[in-house]
Order: structure tokens, then sequence, then C-alpha cells
């Protein structure tokens, strides 16, 4: 999770060659902790492909801009823009790259499907977090607050819709490689990471950082168990085995199949404390996430983080609905029950 701390004092990591043809530019996030996204820039002879792009400020593209001229290129020399998935820091600067250049935007489609109501026109979107937060029991002074967390980050987003998208397995065309494209739900409906058989590299998004664990969070627009989905994304990476791990935040890494295994049980430590909570008579969402363990005090994680960490607990309890361990007795607030069959489950 960000904690907006970041002062911009550490240097960011440098523009580097990582491979024949392949390249790293860390592209900045202003006044928030993860400082830097990583944008990677695959060269081939007719220009270069991006994945990911970065926010939608003069600053990032200025980086962006210089980190290419590094690499031998000008941002008309760019032809495409695989972005991992719709979050600001990934997409927010993707539209202002193709006015530049004419390349095209490819996404997933179920994170395509999400642009119009989150950044274009999110009166219903809003109404829908509402409804959402008074059914999970946030207090109602903290409703408004809570409800437009997140409008502050539409400034940084260029609401464009793609000119590709991009299906599970399929291949972008990248002329000169094989990148293929993994449809990895969860952290956002349509991420997706990129595996390049050639230098054995997955590009990992936000699905598989080194360090921290990416937010899952349930809100409207995030499917009935996003948490669930995140499991079977880890899952689905099994089969791979990349010498390098590409990830979009932090730092790159080598052994995917240890942090796969961090970040499962990660989660199931995750969903002890939320049975734990609710045998103690915390059954709402609000008194779950209070009861969570998180980077800091509760009553320190304010704004867009604390509806944050809302989000996670109630994709805990919905996971744990999924798995028959409880159920929803629907309301304003509603109530997390153990179903019958927990005691079976959970032991
Ligand atoms: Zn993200
Ligand atoms: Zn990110």
């Amino acid at each position: 999770m960000t904690d907006g701390s970041g002062d911009g004092r550490d240097p960011l990591p440098p523009v580097e060659r990582l491979r024949p043809g392949l390249w790293t530019i860390p592209v900045p996030l202003p006044n928030n902790s993860l400082r830097y996204v990583f944008v990677y820039a695959f060269e081939t002879d007719r220009g270069v492909y991006l994945v990911d792009a970065g926010w939608n400020t003069d600053e990032a593209y200025a980086a962006l801009e210089a980190g290419l001229r590094v690499a031998g290129y000008e941002v008309g020399d760019v032809r495409g823009v695989l972005v991992t998935h719709i979050h600001p820091d990934h997409y927010g600067l993707a539209g202002r790259i193709r006015e530049a250049s004419g390349a095209w935007i490819a996404l997933h489609p179920a994170d395509a499907n999400l642009i119009r109501d989150r950044y274009a026109e999110p009166t219903d979107l809003l109404a829908l977090v509402g409804t959402m937060l008074r059914r999970a029991g946030a207090p109602a002074e903290e409703i408004a607050t809570l409800r437009s967390a997140a409008m502050p980050v539409r400034r940084l987003v260029d609401a464009v819709l793609p000119d590709v998208l991009l299906e599970d397995g399929q291949r972008p065309e990248v002329p000169g490689w094989e990148l293929s494209a993994i449809w990895t739900p969860g952290h956002s409906p349509g991420h997706l990471c990129f595996w390049e058989p050639a230098n054995e590299v997955l590009l990992s998004g936000d699905h598989v950082l080194p360090r921290i664990t990416p937010n899952v969070s349930f809100h409207p627009q995030a499917g009935s168990d996003p948490l669930g989905d995140f499991l079977r994304s880890l899952d689905k990476l099994a089969p791979y085995q990349p010498g390098e791990v590409l990830p979009a935040h932090e730092h790159r890494f080598l052994d995917l199949h240890q942090r796969l295994d961090e970040l499962r049980a990660h989660h199931a430590e995750r969903f002890r404390e939320v049975l734990a909570a609710v045998r103690d008579g915390d059954t709402t969402a609000w008194a779950v996430a209070r009861r969570m363990s998180w980077s800091r005090p509760w009553d320190r994680i304010e704004g867009f983080m604390r509806r944050a960490a809302l989000g996670e607990a109630l994709a805990h309890l919905r996971a744990l609905e999924q798995r028959g361990a409880l159920r929803e007795v629907v309301g304003e607030p509603s109530h997390w029950l153990f179903t019958e069959r927990a005691a079976d489950l959970t032991g």
C-alpha cells in the first residue's frame, strides 16, 4: 500500500538496457511512496513498443522522453503501448503518447470496459461506492469523504479508449518479439502480465511485486470475488520459469516461485485474521478492517488508503463467502456470519 510519504530525495533508478533491445525507464510518481513506475521499452526495426506508460503529468512525460532518448528514440518513435492495467500510474499517460506518435494502445477488455464509468462519467460509480460503504458499515460522517477519495487521481489520467484488446494468451504485434499476454485478474479485473520467451523474462505489472503485496479490493468494478481471482492468477504463473521478473514497481527480482508462495502465505494469514475478527463479534466489514493489521495504526490510515484497506477487508470476506465459510446478511450495514459448514472448513 502506498502511504504518500515519498519525498523525492532518493534518486530514481537509472535508465538501463536489461537485454539486447530491452530497456527499463523509471517514470516518477510525485508524492507517492512507490516513487516511480517502470516503463519497459522493446526495440524493433519499426520503432519502439512500451509496456506501461506512467501518470499523465509533464514531469512523467519528460522523464519518459529523456529515458527513450538514452535508448536512442523519441516519443514519436513509439508504435504501441501495452498497458498492464488501468490504474493511473500505468495507463494515465498512454493517450498523450498516442497523440504524439500515433502508437496503438492495448488493454485487456475487462479493464477497457471500466474506463468510461471510472474516469469519464463517474457519477453512477460514486453512487455505487456510497452504497458499498453503507453496506460495509462505514461511519456516516466518513462516507462522503471516502466515497470521493479516488477522484483526485482522475486528473492524472487521459481517459482514452484502447485501439487493441488483448485477451489471455494473445500475442501483441511487436515485431521480432514473441511477447504473450497472461490475463491475471485480481489487482484489477483486466490485469495483464507479459511473458517474453527469448530472454525468459516475465513482466509482472502490479500482480507480483518483490516486497509489497498489491492491493486487492472489493469495490463496484472489481467483480464478485477479486481476491479469489488474484489467488488463481498467482497459480496461473506457476508454469513459468523466468530467469528474472520485471515488475512495475520496486525492483527486479529472480525467484518468482518463492514470491508466489509468500503472497499465498500472506493471504492465508489474512484469512485467519478475518475469521478471528468475525469469531470475536466484529461482524461488519468496517469492524473487520479496523481489526486487521496494517503498516500503520488505523487512526492514521486516511482517505483513499482507508478505502483501500476497507476494500481489502471486503475482498477477504467475499473470498471466504465463496469458500463457504461465511455468509453475508445483507443490510446497511451487512453482517458477516459463519455458515453451518464453517466449522469443518476453518477447524
Ligand atoms: Zn495498480
Ligand atoms: Zn502500479
